[in-house]
């Protein structure tokens, strides 16, 4: 059995059951990697059904923006928005669940943090040189990342980096000595594909399936208009950027 991995579901409920529904029967374990609400008009629905896959979670940004612990003076004034309305609409129960998380988990060979290994909130990493540099924060051979809403693998060799570009369906070989995982956006991809984007990840053979799904992004864009949160988050899910 396979371990699914989900990243920045962004309170996109039609994206996550999309996922889910794909994935169905292929995994057994789940780990999510941050970012579960903020832009998106369901936080309360993803955070239930991230807790009913019993997964293995960890906070992003948008989860420490939306308990208060941090401020959110450096988002962008639309995230702002987006994140006071999504703490408001929270029960106490969620965000006593969302102060609960971890900046960091370590299972199996992997390190899961949302950002980076050495800033797990804000660094986007997105370079060769960052990915070097941010190998010495962490301890284990993997690290499964998210952030950037960009789906990639890039595994490192001695001074040799490998970026793997993956085609959506195709399992293969995670490379390298050391590695890093994205697996893209469940609910607001930046790759210009707006498919919902996840990975599956074989521990016992050590390789990945990415995989992009097709959702009812009107009913995503449906819902954010009701809530009166800030047109350009629905607009930007058609576009996938
Ligand atoms: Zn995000």
């Amino acid at each position: 059995m396979r371990t699914l991995l989900l990243s920045d579901i962004h309170a996109n409920l039609p994206a996550l059951e999309a996922v889910l529904s794909d994935a169905r029967g292929e995994f057994d374990t789940a780990w999510v990697l941050g970012d579960t609400i903020g832009y998106g008009a369901d936080p309360s629905a993803c955070i239930k059904a991230v807790r009913d896959l019993d997964a293995i979670a960890i906070a992003g940004n948008h989860e420490k923006a939306a308990v208060g612990e941090m401020t959110t003076k450096d988002f962008n004034p639309v995230a702002r928005e987006a994140i006071e309305w999504t703490g408001e609409t929270m029960s106490e129960d969620e965000l006593e669940y969302v102060r609960g998380l971890a900046l960091t988990e370590i299972v199996d060979r992997f390190t899961l943090v949302h950002g980076s290994p050495r800033d797990p909130v804000w660094e986007y990493l997105e370079t060769a040189p960052q990915a070097l540099e941010n190998l010495e924060h962490f301890e284990t051979r993997a690290c499964a990342i998210g952030h950037s809403h960009i789906p990639f693998t890039v595994g490192l060799t001695g001074q040799n980096i490998d970026q793997v570009d993956h085609v959506p369906g195709d399992r293969t070989q995670l490379v390298g000595d050391r590695l890093y995982l994205n697996p893209g956006s469940v609910g607001q991809p930046r790759d210009r594909d707006n498919r919902a984007s996840y990975a599956l990840v074989d521990l016992a053979e050590w390789d990945v399936e990415f995989r992009r799904v097709e959702y009812d992004i009107a009913r995503a864009q449906a819902r954010i208009h009701e809530e009166g949160l800030p047109e350009f988050l629905a607009e930007r899910l058609e576009f996938g950027q």
